[in-house]
């Protein structure tokens, strides 16, 4: 096992790493920018480096900055969490290269998955159900576009294979906006993430996003943690998971996490991934797949008792899987709800002091954040500052538990959406379950403050 860890992260995630760090007898090594210095997190590490200025372009995702990091520290490993460099497969080979065990797949499987379009071509050919669309990128020919649409049908969206975040993608309902919006998405796609490939795939009207937790080692062992459903979305960003996903029978469930399990065994992934489904009227259609952990872990755990974190650390340092398939268990419901530094109805971010934290307790509930009273939230970064997690024997129980953390819960000195949380906590279409991908948007049109 590693004897020594660096956290190439920020925040709540770098936290997380970190305690699993502890829990393993590993060194956690923390990077930091100068906004972050005078954090908790980065004074409980073991050992911690400035790794440059409060703009992630100069610190977070400077490579060089943190390879440095990892030599002057002795570090053997670099975890890279969720976002910033962790889905880079040339950061990826550039840790390898370095002599440093990167924590996450391949740098070939990141850079497959990382384009949309041969991340589509790979699961087509491991039998994934994908959404019906182009066959790859779109041709410039707008007559073949339009054929393309035409064979797809109307509504369509367009694509980037670079795309990500929420970004690069373009509804087209007729064939009088469709070249027009194909141009304005390369366009956008090209100056966004040097790319301008785009394709096309069907717009499913009324799609839950269901996910599927799989891990793997070097040993072609794979498994799936059951699925997660993300439907509670608000311009393509996710604010409440949940795990299992109501109403949605188990076979079918087992049907595409044996897809996905085959998948990886195929590509020969190794660490963390998930494979991003829509959901509609019965049939899983794959969208995209991520290469790391991802923000809305925790459920998982919850429900499934494995620390993915742990285990990602463990396969990344040669070990085996420690379960099999038929040791993986789902107990009960989880549910988690982010908690964002942002006004709850307009979503303006809302960065500064945090006067108060009192965060909530009790049976079956998990806070994993960062902050506390007098914490400053930087405006340089993303505004997540935390996430409630809460578990219970069935979903009404841990809807229950969650209304009650949300209700104990109190921060001062800075908005955040918990109010929207609490609203949707008793919202009687949220509560019944099953809804899709659009609610949260419709809801908060009813619903203007
Ligand atoms: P990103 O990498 O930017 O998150 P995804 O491909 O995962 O992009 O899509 C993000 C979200 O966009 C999905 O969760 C869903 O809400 C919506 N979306 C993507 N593709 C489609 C589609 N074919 N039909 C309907 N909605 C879609």
């Amino acid at each position: 096992m590693f004897k020594k860890i660096l956290i190439a992260n920020r925040g709540e995630i770098a936290l997380r790493i970190q305690r699993a760090c502890r829990e393993m007898g590993i060194r956690a090594v923390m990077v930091y920018s100068e906004a972050d210095r005078e954090t908790k997190y980065v004074k409980l590490a073991d050992e911690a480096v400035c790794i440059g200025p409060a703009p992630s372009a100069q610190s977070y995702l400077s490579m060089p900055a943190i390879i440095s990091a990892a030599e002057v520290t002795d570090s053997q490993a670099i975890h890279p969490g969720y976002g910033f460099l962790s889905e880079n497969a040339d950061f990826a080979e550039r840790v390898e290269k370095s002599g440093f065990a990167f924590i996450g797949p391949s740098p070939e499987s990141i850079r497959l998955m990382g384009d949309k379009v041969s991340a589509k071509q790979a699961m087509i050919r491991a039998g994934v159900p994908c959404v019906p669309g182009s066959e790859g990128e779109l041709p410039d020919n707008p007559v073949e576009v339009r054929r393309v649409a035409r064979a797809i049908g109307y509504p369509v969206i367009i694509k980037a294979a670079g795309g990500g975040g929420g970004r690069g993608m373009r509804v087209v309902h007729t064939e009088a906006a469709l070249i027009n919006a194909v141009q304005t998405t390369k366009a956008e796609a090209q100056a966004a993430f040097g790319n301008g490939a785009v394709y096309m795939e069907k717009f499913l009207q009324n799609p839950r996003h269901i996910e599927i937790q799989v891990m793997a080692d070097t040993f072609r062992n794979a498994v799936y943690l059951g699925e997660r459903d993300c439907s509670m979305q608000r311009r393509h960003q996710k604010i409440i998971e949940e795990a299992p996903a109501p109403g949605i029978l188990r076979k079918l469930i087992e049907r595409i996490g044996d897809r996905c399990v085959a998948a990886c065994k195929k590509m020969g992934y190794r660490g963390a991934g998930t494979f991003e489904f829509l959901y509609e009227n019965g049939e899983f259609y794959f969208i995209e797949m991520n290469t790391r952990v991802q923000v809305e872990h925790p459920v998982t755990e919850l429900i499934t008792g494995v620390d993915i974190v742990k285990t990602q650390i463990m396969v990344a340092a040669g070990e085996k899987l420690p379960f099999t398939q038929r040791q993986i268990g789902i107990r009960g419901h989880a549910i988690e709800c982010r908690i964002n530094a942002e006004d709850p109805y307009n979503f303006l971010p809302s960065p500064g002091r945090i006067t108060m934290w009192h965060p909530p307790g009790g049976p079956g509930v998990r806070v994993d954040s960062h902050v506390y009273t007098n914490y400053f939230v930087p405006p340089n970064y993303d505004s997540m500052i935390g996430k409630l997690i809460v578990h219970g024997d069935t979903r009404e129980m841990a809807m229950a538990r969650m209304r009650t953390a949300l209700a104990e819960t109190l921060v001062e000195g800075i908005n955040t959406n918990i109010p929207l949380h609490r609203d949707l906590m008793v919202d009687a279409k949220f509560m019944a379950g099953g809804t899709n991908i659009h609610y949260l948007e419709e809801w908060l049109a009813q619903h203007r403050h």
